[in-house]
């Protein structure tokens, strides 16, 4: 049976010290303490439930965490101040010098940008794989490896990782497997595939408000407490904690999550759908012609459908860009990075959120610069969308008029 995550967002109960529907929001750096003594034992880690100072963790962070934890499914969660801070500290705890890394090679920019420019300078290594050819990733596999890091469905490209397979190989080897699930929460669990540790960006369809940046990492209890560890934690020592205010208001929007990503989920099927019979090049987890549907949906919880992102290919940046700006002059959508938005938000991966990823790079993993990423938003008529979008391809030659 599959582990149905959302369905205990209901369940979550967390009061305010006066009664009141949400936590009150913790508003303090630092805590006072009874005794010198209890003071030095929270120091040394040995005195469960007393905060300390707010970089190492707050009630409002740890409300947050918690939630995102039974969502994950895991022990606990300790909450960032962004999605790479939450990458950086968990790569940084897992790798010290000498470690080796293998990676998807379809994985956000930033995240690709920090293995491979910045971590060799730690001495860290990182192999870039195609994350769905199994053989590629254990020949990848060396006595200095660590860590198997791979998105559940990955930016820009869609691909989707086998989970199981990924963990057993991690096993085997003797690797933590860390997935981000920043594109499909609610509809994969990766820890109940196997994985060690979960990430998300929270700026993403978790938040779903574009009016934060936010970061969480989901994995057992000692791991959480190595990340913040006073003395060798990277959550701690590096600094990326999240501000109390925003962990507030965080929680409060993901209350609605599942019901956000039906209605993303839902829109999405039906776009990818039409732009697909209308011969355009489209890859969405749902489509049939998907690589990996039939594993997509072997993971999946139904309810939550296959997720806000697809893609289509126009054939040039130019064509790109002016449907973009085309769009975004109708008021379908914005041209804008990000996802997770009310709105539908498009943008060219190739020379934006993937630019990190150099062209040779970006050609070999069959990232062609006609793409375009659409994060589809939360439309009420999505039949009425959809046309105008049709109106503005067949503007600009992407598709010929359709004969009435
Ligand atoms: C946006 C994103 C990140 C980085 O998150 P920030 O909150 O922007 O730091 C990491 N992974 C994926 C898949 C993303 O989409």
């Amino acid at each position: 049976m599959t582990f149905k995550p959302a369905n205990n967002i209901q369940d979550l109960q967390y009061f305010g010290e006066f009664g009141g529907v949400n936590p009150s929001i913790s508003d303090s750096s630092t805590y006072t303490f009874l005794s010198a003594k209890t003071m030095f034992d929270t120091f040394e880690g040995n005195a469960d439930g007393c905060y300390l100072y707010s970089r190492h963790s707050s009630p409002s962070n740890l409300y947050l965490g918690e939630a995102l934890a039974a969502m994950e499914g895991t022990e606990t969660a300790n909450v960032t101040a962004s999605g790479m801070g939450a990458i950086t500290s968990v790569l940084l705890q897992l790798c010290g010098s000498e470690d080796h890394i293998v990676s998807s090679r379809t994985i956000y920019g930033g995240t690709y940008a920090f293995m491979k420019n910045f971590m060799p300078r730690f001495n860290i290594s990182t192999s870039f794989i195609d994350i769905t050819d199994l053989n590629a990733v254990e020949a990848a596999i060396t006595k200095h490896t660590k860590v198997i890091y791979c998105e559940s469905v990955s930016n820009p490209l869609l691909e989707v990782a086998d989970i199981k397979s990924l963990s057993q190989l991690a096993k085997k080897h003797n690797l933590k497997l860390v997935v981000d699930n920043t594109f499909s929460p609610l509809s994969i669990a990766p820890k109940t595939l196997g994985a060690d540790v979960v990430i998300h960006s929270l700026t993403k369809f978790i938040n779903g408000s574009s009016d934060t940046v936010g970061g969480v990492v989901c994995g057992t209890q000692d791991f959480i407490n190595d990340l913040r560890n006073v003395n060798n934690g990277a959550a701690m020592l590096l600094g990326p904690t999240m501000d109390s205010l925003r962990a507030a208001s965080i929680l409060k929007n993901l209350r609605t999550l599942h019901i956000r990503m039906q209605q993303h989920s839902k829109n999405a099927l039906f776009l990818a759908r039409k732009f697909e019979a209308n011969g355009l090049k489209t890859v969405y987890p749902g489509l049939e012609s998907h690589p990996s549907h039939e594993l997509f949906k072997s993971m999946m919880n139904e309810t939550y459908g296959f997720g806000g992102m697809l893609t289509i290919d126009v054939g040039n940046l130019d064509t790109a860009n002016a449907l973009m700006e085309l769009m975004q002059h109708k008021n379908l959508g914005y041209l804008a990075v990000s996802l997770g938005f009310y709105k539908t938000l498009f943008s060219a991966p190739g020379t934006s959120t993937s630019s990190e990823i150099p062209i040779e790079e970006q050609q070999k993993m069959g990232l062609s610069n006609g793409l375009i990423r659409f994060s589809i938003g939360l439309d009420a008529d999505i039949e009425r969308t959809y046309s105008i979008m049709r109106k503005c391809m067949e503007e600009l030659g992407v598709l010929q008029p359709s004969m009435v």
